[in-house]
């Protein structure tokens, strides 16, 4: 199998553009799926202290025996540890449970605008990079406005923005801010949460015909060729395999527009929360 791309940051450092999420993986399970993902040579893992299964994570990677560097790490700050000092508890508590001593990349998890401390929360993750404790640092769920008030108020520009992003939901105005800023895109929930009929539609099912490919495929070809970095999720192998053997093929650029015109533009096409108003 090729091997996974890096992506370069801003920040000088390096992300794989593929990796493996854990979302909504049981904490009891989350050990077993994330050894079997290291044992199918996924390197990179999206967990997030909300999701309760760091110390799964944790687990798994120091059972795999592979080497630290060998693997990246993203986790996220919770929106409801955004004031005073709280944040610098909340990265504490993450790497005990993932018995490590930095993260390769700490994100705040969301902008809960309505509580108007996500520039605080930025500045703490500065600080939280700057001591080592996260190699690169960015955010998720931000949007253009939000972004450019990091940009104003601290100059320090994130390394990505985890956004959720799949072909009903492209959000054009995000992805061009972040281009015109040297913001990485990853993006959630690639496959659309499988919420919609996405991997039904004949946008994808024509391809993965003509290509031999399942439309999950497809779809995760499309984003690796638009540059998004992802980390797909399921806890079957046949799965987990099928979701890392996604260099050996391209779609054509017709492809891609095809895959492209299914945006439904406004929000329509959004499967998880509106980060305008999630508290
Ligand atoms: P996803 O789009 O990866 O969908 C996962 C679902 O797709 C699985 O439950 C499974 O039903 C299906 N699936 C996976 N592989 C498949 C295949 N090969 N064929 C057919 N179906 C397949 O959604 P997600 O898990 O929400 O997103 C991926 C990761 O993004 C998460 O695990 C998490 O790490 C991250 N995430 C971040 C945020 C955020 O707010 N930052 C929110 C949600 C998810």
């Amino acid at each position: 199998m090729s091997p996974i791309p890096q992506i370069a940051l801003t920040d000088g450092h390096r992300i794989p553009q593929l990796g493996y999420g854990v979302f909504k993986i049981p904490p009891e399970q989350t050990e077993r799926a994330v050894t079997q993902a290291l044992e199918l040579g996924y390197r990179h893992i999206d967990t997030a202290a909300v999701y309760g299964n760091e110390s799964g994570v944790g687990r798994a990677i120091a059972a795999s025996g592979l080497a630290r560097e060998e693997l990246f790490v993203t986790t996220k700050l919770w929106n409801d540890r955004h004031d005073g000092d709280d944040p610098d508890t909340a990265v504490a508590q993450s790497l005990e449970r993932l018995g490590l001593d930095r993260v390769d990349l700490y994100l705040v998890h969301w902008p809960t605008p309505a509580a108007d401390n996500y520039v605080h929360a930025w500045e703490k993750l500065i600080g939280i990079r700057d001591r080592g404790l996260a190699t690169s640092i960015g955010v998720s769920n931000f949007l253009p406005g939000h972004l450019q008030r990091l940009l104003d108020e601290t100059a320090v520009v994130p390394a990505v923005d985890q956004i959720e992003l799949h072909p009903a939901h492209q959000q054009p105005e995000v992805t061009a801010f972040c281009a015109a800023h040297g913001i990485r895109i990853e993006a959630w929930g690639p496959l659309g949460q499988g919420k919609y009929d996405l991997l039904e539609l004949p946008e994808v099912t024509g391809p993965a015909a003509e290509l031999g490919r399942t439309p999950a495929q497809v779809v995760l070809r499309w984003h690796l060729q638009h540059g998004h970095i992802v980390f797909p999720k399921s806890v079957h192998p046949e799965r987990l395999r099928e979701n890392l053997d996604l260099f050996g093929f391209e779609l054509s650029d017709a492809q891609v527009a095809a895959i492209d015109a299914l945006d439904r533009p406004g929000g329509a096409g959004r499967v998880g929360p509106d980060p305008t108003v999630l508290a």
